[in-house]
């Protein structure tokens, strides 16, 4: 079995002046995956490592740089699975932690449930010795700034919907053929406070299972839910679709059903992968064969060695 991760750091459209950091956080964070795959490491860890280091970069809406609520906080959503076992770790509402994706992988592996949310997770992460942070370590000036623009009146809901710089997310399958996925994100830009998206809800942000294969999400949340697009990726591929054709076949569904946008990262047993959107950009970045490849617009493909200064 020949290694891989995919990453995405949202889907969406990147301000020019935030895309060179964008791209390399999502660059560097696959990098941090491949390594603990390359050294012999599970793709769960690699997923859940390439995640934490995107979620501690205030250029993604996840962790530090969240998007705020309509009154102004943080409230994180996310998601891991693991292939192997169908296990499965949710955490949405969640507020004053770093990391909400090392809380839903503890969700997973300390708890008999699959999902916590709000206060009742904030109680798990105290219980499990996870450290609180103050809420404005978790917001950044752009974020603060974005949302005072959409509570005008004047403020575009398109950009609401979809923000201009993205939830995270990660496929993994390790050397043994076991798959992982996770997600996570700040949500949507002024979203009702208590609003939960689709990146915790197992089958829309995510979904993992080494018979099929695995698929991380991103776009509009709501769209999202109402096709469970993992899911439905998944599924294409069992009638034989590819991860590529399996994915378009999705997002094209999802645009003309329900008229949503959106982006995904797919990897079957075999260690096939895909990064696809809807959305005008996504920043994504696939590790395998100790070649790094990376993308933003639709049909750019650039790669490099692995191991190239960067
Ligand atoms: N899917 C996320 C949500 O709706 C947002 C995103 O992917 O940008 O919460």
């Amino acid at each position: 079995m020949i290694p891989v991760v995919v990453v995405h750091g949202g889907a969406g459209h990147v301000p020019r002046e935030r895309s060179e950091k964008s791209m390399e956080g999502v660059c560097s964070a696959a990098r941090a995956g491949y390594t603990i795959l390359r050294g012999g490491g599970n793709s769960m860890d690699a997923v859940v490592e390439t995640v934490t280091q995107l979620e501690n970069n205030p250029a993604f809406n996840a962790g530090c740089g969240s998007v705020l609520t309509n009154k102004g906080d943080v409230e994180m959503d996310a998601i891991v699975m693991d292939g192997k076992t169908l296990g499965s770790g949710a955490v949405s509402a969640v507020r004053n932690i770093a990391n909400p994706i090392q809380l839903a992988r503890l969700v997973m592996d300390k708890t008999s449930h699959v999902y916590l949310t709000a206060e009742g997770a904030s109680q798990f992460a105290r219980s499990m010795g996870i450290p609180e942070v103050p809420p404005e370590s978790l917001v950044t000036e752009y974020s603060r700034m974005r949302w005072k623009k959409n509570l005008r009146p004047d403020a575009n809901p398109v950009e609401c919907q979809m923000g201009k710089m993205g939830t995270v997310g990660a496929v993994a399958v390790d050397s043994e053929g076991n798959i992982a996925c996770a997600t996570s994100t700040g949500g949507i830009l002024n979203k009702m406070e208590g609003r939960v998206g689709d990146t915790p809800c197992i089958g829309s942000g995510g979904y993992a299972d080494n018979n099929v294969g695995a698929v991380s999400t991103t776009g509009h949340g709501e769209a999202i839910m109402k096709v469970t697009l993992a899911r439905l990726i998944l599924f294409h591929m069992e009638q034989g679709k590819s991860a590529e054709a399996a994915s378009d076949l999705a997002l094209d569904y999802m645009k003309s059903r329900v008229g949503g946008l959106g982006g995904v990262v797919t990897v079957d047993p075999q260690g096939h992968w895909a990064a696809r959107f809807s959305s005008l950009q996504m920043i994504w970045a696939a590790a395998q064969n100790d070649t790094l490849h990376y993308g933003l617009y639709t049909g750019e493909h650039f790669t490099q060695s692995i191991d190239d200064p960067h």
